[in-house]
């Protein structure tokens, strides 16, 4: 089968043949149609953070697919079902077959599996980061970071009740946050976002998307008193600065939200089924990767890159 492998952090990914594996008992073979690309397998193939990954590794963890043969003990899911593979526990590949165990979500007939690819990862994790932000009908929300998640994000809040304040630092991520509802948009690069969401009167919740730490910073002091940030974004740089006194005078609050579970996915692929979400995506090769990896960290690309597998 064949598969985008890193071998180091430092040099490009290879495209090769590798062995297809085995189905074991508690496991299927999933023949992938398609894969999100998603910042976090770039953050991943470049051993980016604290912990890093095991070399060899085929990154991607947006995979769907259909049940090609299911390993004694499998009950949930039978050969033929189109699944999802999220990152629910283990790394998972972007190749053209994967094994795996019971952490796979079917997806509805009605969603296309270019979209499911994006909601497995990208939507799941918005929308649990929306749930963890208490956003509520009547609340401002700021989304920093428009893109692969940031699209998805503001159409969760949107769908909460929420109003929306999209920070991006790219005009056309902006536009796009316009046309998927959001009710602001602030250019980072031509004003300062929290003087601007002060302006509002400053947000009950800032979801922070953006891989920089200056982003989260600038969303923890556009909070309201009582205000809630969410940490989403895995930045290469692990710090930030944040102030005790005002943390403590305004009462606010800070969270880390990872992924999602099982139920949330279920929920983001049964709200894209009713026609409640649009997921914005362009098709790439797998063989285009490594331009596809630098399309992204240019922020060339306006929301997600799917690799068509089929
Ligand atoms: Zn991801």
């Amino acid at each position: 089968m064949k598969a985008a492998v890193v071998h180091d952090f430092k040099s490009p990914l290879s495209i090769e043949d590798v062995a297809k594996p085995e189905v074991a008992p508690d496991q299927i073979i999933v023949k992938i149609e398609t894969s999100g690309l998603c910042h976090t397998d770039i953050h991943a193939a470049h051993g980016d953070w604290p912990v890093k990954p095991h070399l060899p590794f085929i990154p991607g963890h947006e995979g769907v697919g259909i049940v090609e043969q299911v390993g004694p003990g499998v009950t949930v899911v039978k050969e033929g079902d189109r699944v999802a593979i999220p990152w629910l526990g283990y790394a998972c590949g972007t190749c053209e077959y994967r094994a795996f165990g019971r952490y796979v979500a079917k997806v509805p007939a009605k969603v296309d599996p270019f979209e499911a690819a994006p909601l497995a990862c990208a939507g799941v994790t918005t929308y649990k980061a929306v749930k963890m932000s208490g956003a509520r009908p009547s609340d401002l929300v700021a989304i920093f970071g428009i893109g692969g998640l940031g699209h998805l994000a503001l159409q969760y809040a949107k769908i909460a009740g929420a109003s929306v304040v999209a920070v991006d630092l790219v005009d056309e991520k902006l536009e796009l946050a316009k046309k998927l509802g959001a009710d602001y948009t602030v250019n980072g690069r031509k004003e300062d976002p929290v003087e601007a969401i002060k302006k509002l009167g400053g947000v009950d919740a800032a979801i922070s998307l953006a891989v920089a730490p200056k982003a989260f910073e600038q969303a923890f002091r556009s909070l309201r008193r009582g205000g809630t940030l969410v940490f989403v974004a895995l930045p290469a740089d692990n710090y930030m600065q944040l102030p005790i006194f005002e943390t403590v005078l305004n009462g606010i609050k800070i969270v880390g939200s990872i992924v999602g579970t099982r139920l949330d996915l279920a929920e983001v692929f049964e709200l894209h089924a009713d026609g409640k979400t649009q997921v914005i995506y362009e098709k790439r090769h797998l063989e285009d990767v490594n331009h596809a990896f630098e399309e992204i960290e240019k922020a060339q690309v306006a929301a997600r890159l799917v690799f068509d597998m089929m």
